[in-house]
């Protein structure tokens, strides 16, 4: 039915436990295209419309009953309706983000457990860094097999609450992806598990996307398919795909496979630039795509023969322009996908016309829905304006043209905007620049105040802290009331093994008061001392406490917000400060004037 080779050498090979790759090289799997050919009605075939099970023939399932499927695959393909002419390309998009768990990998993941069910394994090991996981796991569920996972450290917490749910058993290595995938296959060998991931049946699964794009395009096939490159094996698989459907004679031509890389996780990218057949290893990868910021690609030896043999190219796009096509994917086209699927759109911005793909049909494949890490575009976004219930408020933002400014701004979020105290011009001018919204005078005085007390604390302003005090303002929706609650100054004392305590003074109307409280932290001992000082007259409760730093480094500042409810009534009010208890101060002053 098939063979397995040694992807290099083409010798057949042996596995020995339930692990399907080479120590050093990836395997593959060739199927007996005679025996394809016999199992299924071309003419039938050719205009059948795609769905799982349509393609088993050509997948290395012995048994059509073990196939375990969840209605993976069948996934939209698109034509653009507004990049495509932007860029003057006739470009199409690969939905793959509509798979069971939001990424391609539930095509591939399906022939691995069903293989894995077959050959009677007692449980599953894979490596990831998150949809891979999330996708395994909930197939392992589907076949009822036990699942390990093994993740580096800082994998995203949406990812990890998918293979939790499905029941998979996460393990976090302090490490990178290539760590994780050696301890994987260590694992798998010792304990006689199945060695899910990049390894040779996956291919086999994935390829399937590959028939459909044929199908979807009526076999008028596209000049170039584009695909962003993590381990390779997705890109590999296009190629195979396309291969087996010219063997059948379906279509005559292969598009060119061009391959995307985050500039930060070039491994597959830079040994194409040098030629080169074996993908690169770094120590260190970084980039805000997760899922293609890989060290160590373990299929890069499949991705550069595909792109080689396809008369393809790989190419790199920075962190900035995936931000900028995630949200032009969005905002013009209605998809919202992962960072990594923008790197497809984002290589055509860069490089269509030096790839000669002006006028022609392109596909780009979008690998991956963009729930499945939304933190890259919270962190460039402006959260929404608050006012309070009454529609007069709305409609002075809308008047103001307040919808009319940014709610993303694509800079690097750590870049300093002002070491020193501004001018006014200067304020307004990079106000407009990086927001463009309507500021009022008083919302304009409002942040330079904070930007020069933040300045006075030694604090140089990054453009995520000016994200911050912009935010921080706007959510104040309106001025304070008459004799409003502010805090005038406070101190606080912490210990090793002792409770905090804090003393406040705060102004109540015309009266200053001071008063003093207890707890188990600086935070909890301030908020302490002010429930205090409002007085026993005053009943509330205090919840959702949250803390939310985007920049790094510990002067970094942190941007708080609380909530505070009577009876029906709740507020929320928010505070920043590269100190944690003064924006928690603040957080609570807002919150509490906001409280009719
Ligand atoms: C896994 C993945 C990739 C990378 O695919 P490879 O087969 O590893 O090259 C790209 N995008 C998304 C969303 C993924 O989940």
């Amino acid at each position: 039915m098939y063979e397995l080779l040694d992807f290099r050498t083409k010798k057949k090979v042996t596995p020995e436990n339930l692990v399907f790759t080479g120590k050093d090289g990836p395997w593959e799997v060739k199927m007996d295209m005679e025996l394809v050919r016999s199992r299924i009605n071309k003419e039938y075939f050719k205009h059948a419309p795609p769905q799982g099970s349509k393609y088993l023939p050509l997948m290395p399932i012995k048994r059509y009953d073990s196939f375990v499927t969840l209605g993976e695959g069948a996934t939209p393909l698109i034509r653009s309706t507004r990049l495509g002419e932007e860029l003057g390309i006739d470009l199409y998009f690969k939905l793959e983000s509509q798979n069971p768990t939001g990424a391609f990998k539930d095509r591939g993941s399906a022939v691995e457990i069903s293989i894995a069910r077959e050959l009677g394994a007692k449980a599953v090991v894979v490596a990831s860094t998150g949809n891979m996981a999330a996708s395994i796991s909930c197939y392992a569920a589907a076949a009822h097999m036990p699942c390990f996972v093994f993740v580096p450290e800082d994998t995203p917490t949406s990812k990890m609450a998918q293979v939790i749910s499905y029941g998979g058993r996460i393990v976090q290595v302090k490490g990178s992806y290539g760590d994780a995938a050696r301890i994987a296959y260590e694992v798998a060998q010792e304990l006689g598990f199945y060695l899910c991931g990049d390894y040779a049946f996956r291919v086999e699964g994935h390829k399937t996307a590959a028939f459909e794009v044929a199908e979807q395009l009526f076999y008028d096939m596209p000049e170039a398919v584009v695909v962003p490159m993590g381990c390779g094996t997705n890109i590999a698989s296009y190629y195979r795909g396309f291969q087996d459907y010219q063997e059948l004679d379906f279509i005559d031509r292969m598009p060119r496979l061009i391959g995307v890389q985050a500039e930060g996780a070039p491994t597959i990218v830079d040994a194409f630039k040098n030629g080169a057949k074996e993908g690169v290893t770094f120590n260190r990868v970084s980039s805000i795509a997760g899922a293609i910021a890989i060290n160590h690609a373990l299929d890069a030896t499949k991705a550069l023969d595909a792109i080689y043999s396809s008369n393809g190219s790989a190419c790199a796009v920075s962190d900035t322009e995936m931000l900028e096509a995630q949200y032009s994917l969005a905002r013009e086209e209605g998809f919202f996908v992962e960072a990594a699927c923008a790197a497809t759109v984002a290589s055509l911005r860069r490089y269509a016309k030096d790839l000669g793909l002006l006028g022609k049909r392109v596909v780009c494949v979008l690998t991956g829905a963009g729930l499945k890490d939304p933190s890259p575009i919270l962190k460039i976004a402006i959260k929404p304006p608050t006012i309070f219930p009454d529609v007069e408020d709305f409609l002075s933002l809308y008047k103001n043209s307040f919808f009319e400014g940014k709610s993303v701004s694509f800079v690097d979020r750590g870049h300093v905007i002002f070491d020193a105290v501004p001018s006014a011009e200067e304020m307004l001018e990079k106000l407009d620049t990086y927001f463009s919204l309507p500021f009022s005078e008083q919302q304009i005085a409002a942040i330079s105040a904070v930007i020069e007390r933040f300045l006075r604390k030694g604090k140089p302003i990054t453009f995520s802290d000016l994200q911050d005090i912009v935010q921080e303002v706007l959510e104040k929706p309106t001025e304070r009331r008459e004799g409003a609650f502010s805090v005038l100054d406070f101190t606080v004392h912490t210990y090793k093994d002792k409770k905090s305590s804090a003393e406040v003074t705060v102004r109540v109307g015309k009266k200053d008061v001071v008063s003093s409280g207890e707890g188990v932290g600086p935070v909890d001992a301030v908020i302490a001392a002010l429930k205090k000082a409002c007085g026993d007259s005053f009943q509330f409760s205090l919840s959702n406490y949250k803390v939310n730093i985007r920049s790094e480094g510990t002067n970094a500042v942190v941007y708080v917000e609380l909530k505070l409810a009577r009876e029906e009534e709740v507020s929320v009010g928010s505070g920043a400060s590269p100190d944690i208890i003064q924006a928690s101060i603040e957080a609570f002053e807002n919150a509490y004037n906001a409280l009719t």
